[in-house]
């Protein structure tokens, strides 16, 4: 038996909360969105007033002579303290005794009315858009490129994001202080929320979790609260027993399609679970999508009946959302849950959704989270995902003899080898052969012997469900979304 591994992961999950806070504290809560897309908005101004400078650091690596650029959050963090303080950011005149015209130096006027955190968390925000942008210029990110950060508008999105700061042993935001069902925010105080928190009291209690950030955002009309968590590693009666180092079996292959959107065997042809119907979140609501966009357009501009009428799609768009994400909960539960080492495809998502005929689909059936989902979720339970490589024709393949074939289409459901004649159904071919691929490349992969290991693992974006085991990495904090599971 191998011992666990010794190199702890720290688990991040996230918890969130639908708010219900008082007509003072959404004031409150409004005010502090505005003043972090402020913040970035103005950030973004210093940066770009000192890049245009004759003499300014332009961000590709030739450094500039006279003005200094901000491109950090922490130089961000600096230019933004001392801009609000300026002359620049506020001032008076006064009339002095002698008659004479005196310029007094107030700052921003209302700094003092929202957390300076909002501010520092924005600052922070704009640093991690521009590095993305220099990335992916540069070639050194991967995926889709990233456009230059622009001035944020106000939208139905706003949020702003919190530190939990910890002062004389007290740490400034807190849970069930008041009331179980609350959250105690700086500056802001003690919101009530729609939700259980008593997982994660106890959690908190017993010292098994932190809460590291707060973000709180504003989506199609309603507050929620997202709590960045780090907790303690599950309980070892929830994780797969450790394999031994020359055990190479036991994969399971996962194929993702539009038909049936997950099916799931092993290289000896079994089937271990097949999920035929996917709630085609967005399909499915099309009709109604339809009838609240048409709705919006037929209101007039700038009236409050457009107003009404936008609110009601987003609130629609948020229910489609929450639909499909609690769905991929489940799915990925269930399956980590059963298989201790599975291997997925790469899919070339990005590539994929180029294809108009297949892009509304392929997003609706949310590939890309799934596996991001499927990859978090098995680390924590001491089991191990592969990523075959992208060239692996999975669908292709013949998993009883091997031949490939030199043409598939996707209208073919049923694979019929050309080779040895077997007949089976074109997911589950895929699967076996994906599982194959397991048993025969995990032998290749480094460090086999490191329990929960991840190969290739995706972007850790977005979070998990609702006061559930969810994840987002600590760079992505506040940009994730997580649903009811
Ligand atoms: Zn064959």
């Amino acid at each position: 038996m191998l011992a666990p591994s010794v190199t702890t992961v720290a688990r991040h999950t996230t918890f969130q909360l639908t708010a219900d806070p008082s007509v003072e504290q959404a004031h409150a809560l409004a005010r502090h969105v505005g003043a972090a897309r402020f913040a970035f908005n103005q950030c973004l101004r210093l940066h770009l007033d000192a890049r245009t400078q004759p003499h300014g650091d332009r961000g590709d690596g030739g450094a500039g002579d006279g003005v200094r650029v901000p491109w950090s959050g922490f130089d961000f963090i600096n230019a933004f303290n001392a801009w609000k303080c300026s002359q620049a950011a506020g001032r008076r005149f006064l009339i002095g005794s002698d008659g004479g015209a005196v310029v007094e130096v107030t700052g921003l006027a209302w700094r003092g009315e929202v957390s300076a955190q909002v501010f520092e968390e924005a600052a922070v925000d704009l640093g991690k858009a521009l590095r993305a942008w220099t990335d992916s210029r540069r070639g050194k990110r991967a995926g889709r490129k990233v456009g230059h950060p622009r001035f944020k508008k106000k939208t139905d999105r706003d949020s702003f994001r919190m530190r939990n700061k910890t002062a004389k042993g007290r740490a400034s935001i807190r849970v069930g202080e008041d009331h179980p069902r609350s959250v105690t925010l700086p500056g802001i105080g003690v919101v009530r929320v729609h939700d259980d928190t008593r997982r994660l009291r106890r959690m908190l209690a017993a010292g098994r979790a932190r809460i590291l950030f707060a973000t709180v955002s504003r989506r199609g009309g309603r507050w929620r609260i997202s709590l960045n968590v780090q907790a303690a590693d599950l309980h070892p009666a929830h994780q797969h027993p450790a394999r031994d180092s020359d055990d190479h079996r036991g994969w399971a292959g996962i194929d993702r399609g539009l038909h049936a959107p997950v099916v799931v065997a092993t290289a000896d042809g079994t089937q271990t679970m097949r999920v035929d119907a996917a709630p085609k979140a967005a399909k499915t609501a099309q009709p109604k999508t339809r009838r609240l966009a048409k709705a919006v357009s037929r209101k007039k501009k700038d009236s409050n009946n457009r107003k009404k009428s936008v609110a009601r799609l987003a609130r629609h768009h948020e229910q489609v959302r929450t639909r499909r994400q609690h769905f991929l909960h489940q799915v990925s539960n269930l399956l980590v849950k059963t298989h201790d080492r599975l291997v997925l495809e790469d899919l070339n998502v990005t590539g994929m959704m180029t294809n108009h005929h297949l892009a509304a689909a392929i997003s609706d059936a949310a590939w890309g989270e799934l596996a991001r989902q499927i990859t978090y979720k098995a680390t924590w339970r001491g089991g191990t995902v592969l990523v075959a490589d992208r060239w692996f024709p999975s669908s292709k393949t013949c998993s009883a003899c091997g031949v490939v074939k030199q043409a598939l289409t996707l209208a073919e459901r049923v694979f019929t080898c050309d080779a040895c004649g077997i007949t089976l159904d074109r997911d589950l071919n895929a699967a076996i052969n994906l599982a194959a691929w397991g048993e025969k490349n995990y032998s290749q992969a480094p460090d086999p012997e490191a329990r929960g290991r991840v190969t290739n693992a995706h972007r850790r974006d977005g979070s998990g469900p609702r006061a559930r085991a969810g994840e987002t990495s600590l760079e992505d904090v506040g940009t994730g979304y997580a649903p009811a599971a």
